[in-house]
């Protein structure tokens, strides 16, 4: 497994920091991650795909009483197979 993700973290921490740091009153960087990322149990190990793929679908319902149709959100996530910086493939 790569190290693409923390690589690109403490990177991407980094730009974001040199951006913000002159900020009237800035302190520190609390934390910094991949909102798209999960973790994963195959083979009974756990391994990590730090990037997902989110899918939105946006259905509608009608109300059995009061007829009034109203708009609902379902997402789900796609896990890609191979690391989307480097191309290594993730543990099956
Ligand atoms: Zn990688």
């Amino acid at each position: 497994m790569c190290n693409c993700a923390k690589e690109m973290t403490e990177t991407l921490k980094g730009y974001v920091k040199s951006q913000i740091e002159n900020e009237p009153g800035f302190q520190k960087i609390e934390d910094a991650y991949f909102t798209n990322s999960v973790f994963v149990m195959s083979n009974n190990k756990l391994t990590t795909a730090p990037i997902i793929i989110p899918f939105k679908v946006e259905y509608t319902r009608k109300a059995k009483t009061s007829g009034k149709v109203r708009t609902y959100k379902k997402e789900t996530n796609i896990r890609p197979s191979f690391c989307p910086f480097c191309g290594e493939e993730y543990n099956r």
